[in-house]
């Protein structure tokens, strides 16, 4: 039995979390479960899973009196407490945005193994991250959710002493593939929110359509992967079952693929090395018919060009990425500000707190303010 700390438990992955965790009754139980606001739903999964430890990080709730034999923290600080404190080995990062850095480094510090969804931590504190998730003697202490990455780290599975040469990271290229640039940078919240293929919190479905998704997992993958950015090509591949492939010196590419459903690859973060029922449809290549393949249109999207230049910069250029990013994304869901600015929001950040060192927490934290101001500074001007 692994014990399991669901952070982010009412969000699109801690949801699905809680599914496959359901199907394996025998294998995995819950030890904590944090929200943000959704007290509701956070209470209901309490009450059903009743873990002894539970927190809403963004307010204060009155708890159901049935409810007293879990403790429930509240505020920011919660989450950190909840990382390092809730018993059993796992701690999966499912919350939103940088908000999961702090928890993601209480869990490491407290010897827990992470399962990463919550890419922008990585992206933010890529290297001192790293640092704290070495591969130690029971096997790797940080285990990709994401699935292009999950995808990567399964081709990498047989590759035995190998070093691949480079990484195929797959992108469905989200709902404006085929719009033009100008149709785009006018689109609509529920236009971006229409993902052709994946269904995700909201963050996460802007960022696929502005292809800052893209970008933060370049940057994700130069992490988890220790590649050099020249060894991570985006593949557009709109059918999303090809999650991504490495390929090696001798010319052989490694794909992993399958129905686009994020329980495989979290279950898969979850039993690995073991692999386990999912439910997932299973892949019918008749019906596919066929899958296709075309390079990332840079013009349109710049945030892939981005991504490289911010890793080219080092340092906490990506964290500033991110951050710009997190306010830009934000404020076109409140329909503050076109889809196209997000583009001009993230660049200007860049320009203005690329070059800040990112050698400790307090770096990336001061970087990811800076990078805030200007991108509301950048948003109102
Ligand atoms: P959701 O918005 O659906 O869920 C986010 C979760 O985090 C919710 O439980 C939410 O609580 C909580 N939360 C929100 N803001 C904060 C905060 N400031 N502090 C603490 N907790 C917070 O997001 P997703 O599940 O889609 O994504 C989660 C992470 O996984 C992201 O980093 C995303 O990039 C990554 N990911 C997601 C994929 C997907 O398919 N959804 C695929 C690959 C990666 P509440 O419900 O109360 O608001
Ligand atoms: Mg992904």
């Amino acid at each position: 039995m692994r014990g399991i700390a669901i952070l982010g438990s009412t969000g699109s992955i801690g949801k699905q979390a809680i599914e496959v965790i359901s199907l394996h009754p025998d294998r995995f139980f819950v030890t904590a479960l944090t929200a943000h606001r959704n007290a509701a739903l956070l209470f209901e999964q309490v009450r059903l899973f009743r873990p002894k430890m539970a927190a809403l990080t963004g307010e204060e709730a009155q708890i159901p009196a049935d409810l007293s034999f879990c403790q429930f923290y509240f505020g920011a600080d919660a989450l950190e407490k909840v990382a390092r404190e809730a018993e059993g080995q796992d701690v999966l990062a499912a919350v939103v945005g940088v908000a999961g850095l702090k928890a993601v480094v209480a869990a490491r510090e407290a010897g827990k193994r992470v399962l990463l969804a919550n890419k922008e931590t990585l992206v933010s504190g890529g290297e001192m991250v790293m640092n704290l998730c070495r591969t130690d003697e029971n096997g790797p202490t940080l285990l990709p959710v994401d699935s292009e990455h999950s995808a990567i780290f399964q081709c990498l599975q047989g590759a035995g002493p190998n070093r691949y040469e480079k990484i195929l990271l797959t992108a469905s290229g989200g709902p404006f593939r085929t719009w033009d640039r100008e149709r785009m940078r006018h689109a609509t919240v529920p236009q971006a929110l229409g993902h052709p293929t994946w269904n995700m919190g909201a963050k996460i479905t802007v960022d696929s359509a502005s292809m800052f998704n893209k970008a933060l997992e370049i940057i994700e993958a130069k992490w988890l992967f220790d590649a050099a950015p020249s060894q991570i090509q985006v593949v557009v591949h709109p059918q999303s079952i090809i999650h991504s492939a490495v390929q090696f010196a001798d010319g052989a590419v490694i794909a992993q693929m399958g129905n686009p459903d994020m329980k495989v690859p979290i279950l898969y973060a979850m039993s690995y090395p073991e692999r386990l029922f999912t439910g997932t449809r299973e892949l019918d290549l008749f019906a596919l018919g066929s899958l296709t393949f075309e390079a990332p249109d840079m013009e349109k999207f710049p945030s892939i060009r981005l991504a490289y230049e911010a890793l080219a910069a080092g340092g906490a250029a990506a964290c500033v990425l991110n951050a710009a990013n997190e306010e830009a994304a934000g404020a076109f869901l409140q329909e503050k500000i076109p889809f196209g600015r997000i583009y001009d929001v993230v660049d200007g950040a860049l320009q203005r707190w690329g070059h800040l060192p990112a050698r400790n927490l307090a770096d990336i934290e001061g970087a990811d303010a800076l990078a805030r101001e200007a991108a509301w500074q950048l948003m109102q001007g």
